[in-house]
């Protein structure tokens, strides 16, 4: 198991569950996922007045026509049980004042149904309490401080990761399967919601090893990001503009619907900035109890800005890759024994545009789904020689010139001009995006092309597909 942010640790939870045996890789702390720092919540469909059939709309209707129905399926079905189960092992939600759990509003939800701990500190409440119960499970190993350099591979099959240790010493972890759960890249895009180590490590390793990827051009930004000297990309929730809050422009004035899906808020916003004279878009807390908020309202005073007497200066930021690591609804990957789950995968579930609140979501039913599939890989034989791959993997830690270019050429909106550019990139994973995002010559959901503005409807569920070269489209069940 490589990662410890939420899909990684609730993963290594089941399948100890199941009786397996786990060793749990994690390179960075707690408190460097992007799952500490998820605010939102997690999506179920748990109210009396919802459904998963609803849950379910809402998600295709956001994905923009490139949801796998499978997948939607599989998540809108299964995310209540996840609820319950996280609450079983400790994990406490909010409460209405009912004792009933207490459901927000967030962009593209037709209902409330988005569970919260600790208001807008979900990430951090439950990541805590999941890491404590592994840090206690016998049946689980954890290598803190190790980063996963390689996948080795044996026979045609993933046999676990070449491993550094904080001594230096590499190390080699052999699995009969091995799970990445190794989160996603937004932070490759310079101005990002993520913690700097977001930039697709897993991403990096599986295409090393011809591992398919796909959708690597759908890159949500997320609508209002703090600006700041101090906190710049601060994200502030959008459960914030599910109890009120809205957005305005330099004269005051509202100029989107708040709670419209995140590619439409955020293309709005980006619209008014690019207007020039300096112009500026701001998120209008004044009207919001930010007691209900007190982790944001922390970072908005040390910011030095108070929500109750100004609007705060928000723009779009990086926020979630959609793409990532080709899986079946079970985690499997194109190469046997490598499964993976969480932001670094690409189920096809969130289509071009993930609904809010639906990876929390994706990390605990696929992390399940995977854990599961696992315990049925057969074993590595008694002689398995596990070999290194023959070139060595590349730095996963992209350039800053990466960063600014990914910024710049393939932000939320790209032309083919600039994407052209982007294929000279040193670094692997920018090239591997640029590729993708050349290939959809359409705009739709998180992708917006200035030279191809329409949807192109035969492009509908057809996911771009990188195996060893050039991507191709594929539908997917
Ligand atoms: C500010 C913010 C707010 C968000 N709010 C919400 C929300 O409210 N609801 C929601 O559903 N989603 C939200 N999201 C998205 C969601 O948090 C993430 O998609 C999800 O937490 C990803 O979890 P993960 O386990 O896949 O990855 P992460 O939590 O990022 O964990 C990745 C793990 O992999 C490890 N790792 C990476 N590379 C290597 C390597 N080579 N070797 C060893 N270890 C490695 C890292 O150290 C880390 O432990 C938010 C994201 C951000 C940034």
């Amino acid at each position: 198991m490589v990662g410890a942010g939420a899909a990684g640790l609730y993963t290594a939870l089941v399948a100890a569950r199941e009786g397996a045996r786990v060793a749990l890789v994690s390179r960075s702390p707690l408190a460097e996922t992007a799952s500490y720092w998820a605010q939102g919540g997690i999506a179920a469909a748990l109210a009396v007045y919802d459904s998963p059939e609803q849950h379910l709309a809402d998600t295709i209707a956001a994905g923009r026509g490139s949801c796998r129905p499978s997948a939607v399926c599989v998540l809108c079905e299964e995310s209540p049980a996840i609820v319950r189960d996280l609450e079983q092992l400790g994990v406490h939600f909010d409460a209405d004042r009912h004792g009933a759990l207490a459901l927000g509003l967030e962009g593209g939800h037709s209902v409330r149904r988005v569970v919260h701990a600790g208001g807008s500190a979900t990430g951090r409440r439950i990541t805590r309490e999941l890491s404590a119960l592994v840090a206690t499970d016998d049946r689980v190993e954890v290598l803190e401080h190790a980063n996963a350099r390689a996948l080795l591979t044996e026979g045609g099959r993933c046999a676990g990761v070449a491993v550094d240790r904080r001594d230096r010493k590499p190390a080699r972890v052999i699995a009969r399967w091995t799970v990445l759960a190794t989160g996603g890249a937004a932070a490759l895009w310079a101005r990002t919601t993520n913690p700097p180590g977001a930039v697709g490590a897993g991403l990096t390793l599986a295409a090393h090893a011809g591992v398919a990827l796909a959708d690597l051009e759908f890159v949500q930004f997320h609508p209002t990001a703090l600006v700041s000297d101090t906190h710049d990309g601060f994200l502030i929730t959008e459960a914030v503009r599910g109890e009120g809050a809205i957005l305005i422009d330099d004269s005051g004035e509202r100029f989107v619907d708040e709670l419209a899906p995140r590619d439409q808020v955020a293309l709005a916003i980006e619209q008014v900035l690019r207007a020039g004279g300096g112009a500026r878009v701001f998120l209008d807390l004044r009207r919001i109890d930010m007691t209900h908020f007190p982790n944001i309202a922390a970072a908005l005073r040390h910011a030095g800005l108070d929500p109750a007497r100004d609007p705060v200066p928000v723009a779009p930021a990086a926020h979630y890759t959609m793409g990532g690591i080709a899986t079946d609804v079970d985690g499997r990957s194109s190469l046997p024994g490598l499964l993976a789950v969480g932001e670094c995968a690409c189920s096809g579930l969130h289509g071009a545009n993930r609904l809010a609140s639906n990876s929390l979501a994706e990390c605990f039913v696929f992390g399940r789904r995977a854990a599961l599939a696992a315990a049925s890989e057969p074993k590595p034989g008694p002689d398995a020689a596990c070999a290194d791959l023959k070139t060595p993997p590349p730095d996963p830690r992209p350039p800053a010139a990466t960063r600014e270019g990914l910024w710049r050429l393939a932000g939320i909106e790209r032309t083919a001009e600039g994407l052209e550019q982007l294929l000279g990139d040193p670094f692997p994973l920018a090239r591997l995006t640029a590729a993708c995002a050349l290939a959809r010559a359409e705009s739709r959901g998180a992708h917006q092309r200035s030279d191809y503005a329409t949807t192109d409807a035969r492009l509908d569920g057809r996911h771009a597909v990188i195996r060893d070269g050039e991507p191709e489209f594929e539908s997917w069940k």
